[in-house]
């Protein structure tokens, strides 16, 4: 499987970032610090953002 980036869409402010598909820390909005990831066995499980495109 390839590691590759998400842009994801935060489910609280609406605010798009960019994270790694792979984060292994917790990952937090930068506008409303609601978490958007959090670590699960290597691999980013969303919790509080909705996932809008896959990059290479
Ligand atoms: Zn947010």
């Amino acid at each position: 499987m390839t590691a590759g980036f998400l842009k994801v869409t935060c489910n609280d402010c609406g605010s798009e970032c960019t994270i790694f598909s792979r984060a292994t820390t917790k990952i937090s909005c930068l506008v409303c610090n609601s978490t958007l990831t959090s670590p699960s066995g290597g691999k980013a499980n969303l919790v509080g953002c909705t996932v809008t495109e896959t990059l290479a």
